[in-house]
């Protein structure tokens, strides 16, 4: 292990690394909402129907966008709920503190952010944070399968429960949705579940089952290196 992971590890309390993975299947159709196309579209042409987006209310209250970031050719994707202030303010998402611990959280696995990709269940900030409403999710949730389609990633890393409980369509609990590998819905692609970097700011007695859900992450997707 080099110098600078392990001080990314003792940055997050932690003492130990993994590998990462590698490729893997695609999402198999298109959900009725895609009517409107979404499915045929081409990263330029999805970029530009995300920006211009008013499907539902969150358009009103939005600074702008934010569509997601990273290499469109990643094996690992990152999936979190939806754009806080700082992220409406600047365009990307996971940015401020938080931010900078799944970068830690990343780099403690051997990757930058430059080489995941990472985005939201929702494109809008909701007002005052809030927890996305069923209605949002269901008209946004066609670009993030876009995203994922567009992507094929070996695994997909739910961060918090927003999150996760989206993306699995269940309303299980974190706690009981970590330590195992689930199946993107209608899919083959492996969602692995962790806790959002915000809350662990809040709470860093839990940064060990973090890192436990990183491993079981870089182990499922060499499971998938084919
Ligand atoms: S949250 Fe999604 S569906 Fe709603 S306006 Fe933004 S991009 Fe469109």
């Amino acid at each position: 292990m080099d110098g600078r992971r392990v001080a990314y590890l003792q940055a997050m309390g932690l003492d130990v690394w993994l590998e990462r993975g590698a490729p893997v299947p695609a999402w198999p159709e298109a959900t009725p909402s895609t009517a409107g196309g979404v499915m045929a579209l081409d990263w330029a042409g999805l970029e530009a129907r995300v920006r211009g987006c008013r499907d539902c209310e969150l358009h009103r209250t939005r600074t702008q966008t934010v569509f997601g970031v990273g290499n469109r050719r990643a094996r690992w994707m990152i999936v979190g709920e939806a754009p806080g202030a700082e992220e409406d303010r600047q365009g990307e998402p996971f940015v401020g503190r938080a931010g900078r611990l799944l970068d830690a959280m990343l780099r403690a696995i051997g990757l930058t952010r430059e080489e995941v990709y990472i985005a939201n269940i929702l494109k809008c900030r909701p007002p005052d944070n809030r927890d996305p409403r069923p209605a949002e999710v269901g008209h946004c949730q066609d670009y993030l399968r876009r995203q994922v389609d567009l992507i094929s990633p070996a695994v997909i890393l739910a961060v918090g429960r927003v999150a996760a409980q989206n993306l699995l369509e269940t309303d299980t609990t974190i706690g009981r949705l970590r330590g195992a590998v689930h199946r993107l819905p209608g899919t083959d692609l492996p969602v692995v579940v962790t806790y959002h970097p915000a809350y662990l700011l809040r709470a860093p007695a839990e940064k060990g089952r973090a890192w436990a859900d990183l491993k079981l992450a870089c182990r499922t997707a060499q499971d998938n290196a084919g």
